[in-house]
């Protein structure tokens, strides 16, 4: 039994950035049961319906532009697993979510830094979800909820976004502490998940404060949905930091 987690991946350069989010997730392999696999849902690859990605070994996206070239040099070769690619997407169909296989996609950055950083050997196999942001929090809870068996068969959920995420206040170059509409934001979740209550973050953009200055687009809290619908409602927090003065880097394992 693995419990399904989320975790904020950042930016791309977290692989090099010395900072605390870096050093939790390069931890959090150790820490966690090795899983047979992991099936990773990023922020990063939003489709209209369901798709899961079936490669026999993962090829790396580089999904960013103007990051240092050594960033475009990396790669995240870990192999794929076509039978559970199948076996996921026969699980979302199930829960009447019609999915289909993407033999030709790879992994995006929101999946191969935080796997690259918690699984260096790059030696499990990963399969990948797709978002469907357009459709909410409720739709990816259940999209969780078709992958909740997994948990117990010693294959790791990840959603992978970011806690907050509003880039066009992202200070690079700084490391501020966190604005108060961050951290009432922050706060709002962190304390709605402890709490359990499911109705409120379904509803969180009316219900928190400053939901859409912090998620101007929903697809990086989306992913917590997820792991949320594969794990229960009991929410264990792994960690806690900031980058960039504003993204928020908290980390959750769920159990029922
Ligand atoms: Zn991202």
């Amino acid at each position: 039994m693995i419990s399904p987690i989320f975790v904020s991946h950042g930016s791309p350069t977290l692989i090099f950035d010395d900072v605390p989010a870096r050093d939790f997730l390069r931890g959090l392999g150790a820490v966690l049961p090795r899983p047979k696999a992991v099936v990773m849902v990023s922020a990063h690859w939003e489709t209209h319906t369901p798709a899961v990605s079936a490669m026999p070994v993962n090829t790396t996206i580089h999904d960013f532009g103007g990051f240092p070239q050594v960033l475009y040099q990396q790669r995240y070769d870990a192999p794929g697993d076509q039978d559970l690619a199948a076996r996921v997407a026969g699980l979302i169909g199930a829960a009447g979510m019609p999915a289909a296989l993407d033999a030709r996609r790879g992994l995006d950055h929101g999946a191969w830094v935080p796997l690259k950083l918690m699984y260096p050997a790059a030696d499990i196999p990963v399969v990948q979800v797709s978002l469907q942001t357009h459709l909410g929090p409720a739709h990816h809870l259940r999209l969780g909820e078709a992958l909740a068996k997994l948990a117990a068969e010693d294959v790791l959920v990840v959603g992978s976004g970011s806690f907050t995420h509003d880039l066009r206040s992202v200070d690079w170059r700084g490391n501020n502490a966190a604005p108060d509409w961050v951290t009432e934001f922050a706060d709002w979740a962190d304390a709605a998940l402890a709490q359990g209550r499911i109705n409120d973050l379904l509803n969180y953009r009316t219900q928190a404060p400053h939901a859409a200055r912090n998620h101007p687009t929903e697809e990086h809290f989306l992913p917590l949905f997820v792991a949320l619908g594969a794990g229960g409602l009991h929410a264990a927090p792994l960690h806690r930091s900031l980058t960039f003065s504003v993204l928020r880097m908290d980390a959750f394992a769920f159990s029922a």
